[in-house]
């Protein structure tokens, strides 16, 4: 694969709003719908079974998507492919290719890189939690080494395959600089999780990463009922992806993606409200005696991270219109205890270590009035002092 260079210019000049509501609907006009047809089918008939071989021949020598009429719902899927597109135009990059979750996205661009020999890994902490498991666990044949955005180059060995960085990174929102980061990869491709920025907010493949991957779940989604994940890269990293697809079966369902490209004609609409929203409770947090640091990204976004002095179950005990709850990126806000959930797989003092101490907080904006969050977070941040003072009661009798 190419792996100098960024994931290619955007092939098209429409401005992202315009991208999310039109890209992988261009044919809809002249096949006379207006909505994307939503095809479940599993199988597809064929009369020409030697048209079908020349057909699976050229599919297994390069992984190019199938020409032609689908095959077989692993292989392609029409409807899929429209948020593929599309996810790739709002990216900026050849290609996207999509899976069941954002965990299937990941193994699959791991054991691309495996399946060529290069089976170490440079990662910077921290990462989702899943994500630090899979690499730390070992699970699917790699090596890890951690490392702080400035040891990059020096871990690099010659089996490195990949270079891992979330930004802004779940759950503490520290950000990495990514053209910085990507120079230090050299000729290793730089996979950015993109998930808390979206292509919004910011386009990795413009600063240099090879690999722009999202867990779809979350804000592409946007509305907390469909569970993907995708790959947004150059096309000759793509074809690899796919062959993995194919051969290890981590497919996004079709109506999973019809969900996903709805969910895209919203994207910058929410991204913009949602973050709006977030920039204000992050100040009002700010300036909270009761909380003791407030985690807010320089780029923006919706996402919100803050430690309490007090207790911090009794603040996710006490929420009554955010809902306390794993996952992120919805239209209703969630917020969440990453030491507790999220990020309980990673070790404790490797959890410390990437800064996510037990009293933080994550809680993700959705869309509701930033007067009607803020009331049920000033109960809740409440409550938290009272756990804290009764604790202390009990502690001195
Ligand atoms: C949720 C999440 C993932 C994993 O995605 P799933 O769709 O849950 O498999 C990966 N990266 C980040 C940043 C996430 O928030």
């Amino acid at each position: 694969m190419q792996t100098t260079t960024s994931a290619g210019p955007r092939e098209h000049d429409r401005a992202l709003a315009t991208e999310a509501v039109h890209a992988g609907r261009d044919d809809l006009a002249a096949l006379g719908v207006h909505a994307v047809p939503l095809d479940l089918s599993t199988t597809y008939p064929s009369y020409d079974s030697r048209g079908e071989a020349a057909r699976i021949d050229a599919f297994a020598a390069t992984g190019e998507q199938i020409q032609g009429p689908p095959v077989y719902a692993r292989l392609d899927n029409p409807t899929t492919a429209r948020f593929e597109t599309a996810l790739a135009r709002l990216e900026g990059t050849d290609s996207a290719v999509a899976f069941a979750s954002g965990m299937a996205a990941l193994s699959a661009c791991l054991l691309a890189r495996v399946a060529e020999g290069l089976r170490h890994v440079v990662a910077v902490r921290p990462l989702y939690g899943c994500s630090d498991h899979l690499l730390t666990a070992g699970l699917l044949g790699t090596e890890v080494t951690w490392t702080d955005p400035a040891g990059i180059a020096d871990a690099i060995r010659a089996d490195t395959g990949l270079v891992i960085v979330e930004t802004p990174a779940n759950p503490t929102l520290a950000e990495v600089d990514l053209r910085a980061v990507a120079y230090s990869c050299g000729a290793v491709p730089l996979l950015v999780d993109n998930t808390f920025a979206t292509p919004v907010l910011q386009r990795p493949a413009e600063s240099g990463a090879s690999i722009v991957l999202h867990s779809a779940t979350k804000y592409l989604g946007g509305h907390g009922d469909v569970l993907g994940g995708v790959v947004a890269c150059h096309e000759d990293f793509a074809r690899r992806l796919r062959h993995v697809r194919f051969a290890t079966g981590g497919v996004l369902h079709p109506l999973a993606g019809y969900l996903l490209l709805r969910g895209l004609a919203t994207l910058p609409v929410r991204m913009r409200a949602a973050s709006a929203t977030a920039a204000e409770l992050a100040e009002r947090l700010a300036a909270d005696p009761r909380v003791a640091a407030v985690h807010y990204p320089r780029i923006g976004g919706a996402m919100v991270s803050f430690e309490v002095r007090g207790d911090p179950h009794a603040v996710i005990g006490a929420v009554r219109l955010i809902t306390p709850a794993v996952s992120l990126g919805s239209v209703d806000s969630l917020i969440l205890h990453p030491a507790s959930i999220s990020h309980r797989i990673v070790g404790e003092e490797d959890r410390h270590g990437a800064g996510v101490g037990d009293r933080l907080l994550r809680m993700s904006v959705g869309l509701e009035d930033a007067g009607d969050l803020w009331r049920d977070l000033d109960t809740a941040l409440a409550a938290s002092v009272t756990a804290t003072a009764d604790a202390a009661a009990v502690a001195e009798c």
